[in-house]
């Protein structure tokens, strides 16, 4: 019934579900899992396409963050052994942009770890940013943690087009994982994004003890933030972490959050990130199918991704066609739901 009641809402009264609505849905038994995933399928299709857009990132600046988030080995309080380095030479990030487009991707983010960018650092990254879209034409994103107003404005003029900065957890769950800035400090940035004229990216990582309730309230805090894209990632835990030790998820826990995530945000990009290759396992296929419709290819910030062919292949033999570029007006929803989606064009699969 609950699989039903979401159907009905998403598909033909073209609605967003209600917090009661997906939390019968997230309580229905992991045996339901064929159906809930075979539902999110269809409302990604429904709401946004076949698509799948591909993003490579580069770790710019490498560790040593004062930050103390719990999961993250980029923090200079644990000792994690994590490669830590300052800014790159733009020569450096300029490579690994047309790495990137050799790869099939169309979005690269550039990725540092800061509490937030001061000066120097914020001039570097606008000339990187600057110089990436002049010598290889792709889209440009930033992560460089939370900005205040005037470097928003500042990097939107600069032609950012996406920001990166994640919840990373629930509101109730936020406090146990990271004391130096608090979630509301987070929510800001993510507005202040928005409001200087960028897309926003904003998601989390799943599995660092969230309850199932937890998990949807999650889904509902980022969805009142309007992303253009919610990245997923599966705790994969770092060594030397207070997280290291954590289970991982199991691969049926990690394919009904995914398809919650789609059913809550039903217009997103829904990217699956780091941790997908360890929690997914054989059942990476799966989460393309669960309502993700949106991969990092290549590395991620500290640990290593499978080869850019792999996903090629893999999008390939589900006949998912690789969206070329972040879609302009992609999703167009209103107090009515989705409306048509514009045209638009696909690029082979394979890598050029
Ligand atoms: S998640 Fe970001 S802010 Fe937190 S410790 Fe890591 S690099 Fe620093």
């Amino acid at each position: 019934m609950p699989l039903q009641t979401a159907e009905r809402a998403l598909l033909d009264e073209r609605r967003r579900l209600t917090r009661d609505e997906a939390l019968a849905v997230a309580r229905l038994p992991l045996d339901e899992l064929p159906s809930l995933v075979a539902l999110a399928h269809k409302v990604r299709l429904a709401w946004c396409g076949p698509e799948v857009e591909l993003e490579s990132l580069i770790n710019a600046k490498s560790g040593a963050c004062p930050e103390d988030c719990a999961f993250c080995s980029q923090s200079v309080r644990y000792q994690s052994g994590v490669d830590v380095y300052s800014f790159l030479d733009i020569d450096e990030i300029v490579a690994a942009a047309h790495a990137t487009r050799a790869a099939g991707a169309t979005q690269f983010c550039i990725v540092v770890a800061v509490r937030g960018p001061e000066e120097r650092l914020l001039r570097r990254v606008i000339d990187a940013v600057d110089a990436v879209q002049r010598e290889t034409g792709l889209e440009v994103a930033c992560s460089l943690g939370l900005l205040t107003p005037a470097q928003a404005d500042r990097l939107a003029a600069a032609g950012v087009r996406r920001y990166n900065h994640n919840l990373e957890a629930c509101r109730a769950l936020f406090p146990t994982i990271c004391t130096t800035h608090s979630y509301e400090d987070r929510v800001n940035t993510a507005r202040l994004a928005k409001d200087a004229g960028m897309e926003l990216c904003c998601g989390g990582i799943l599995g660092m003890g969230e309850t199932l309730e937890q998990r949807v309230d999650f889904a509902f805090e980022l969805a009142e933030l309007e992303p253009c894209e919610v990245p997923v990632n599966l705790l994969d835990p770092r060594p030397g972490t207070p997280l290291d030790g954590q289970p991982t998820l199991a691969p049926r826990e990690a394919l009904q959050a995914i398809a919650l995530f789609r059913l809550i945000l039903p217009d997103t990009w829904l990217r699956l990130a780091g941790g997908r290759e360890r929690v997914l396992g054989e059942l990476q296929a799966m989460g393309l199918l669960a309502g993700a419709n949106a991969l990092i290819v290549g590395n991620y910030l500290t640990t290593t991704g499978r080869a850019p062919e792999e996903d090629h292949a893999l999008l390939e033999a589900l006949g998912m066609p690789v969206a070329d570029g972040p879609g302009e007006g992609r999703f167009i929803v209103d107090s009515r739901g989705a409306q048509a989606l514009p045209a638009r064009r696909s690029i082979p699969v394979t890598a050029d």
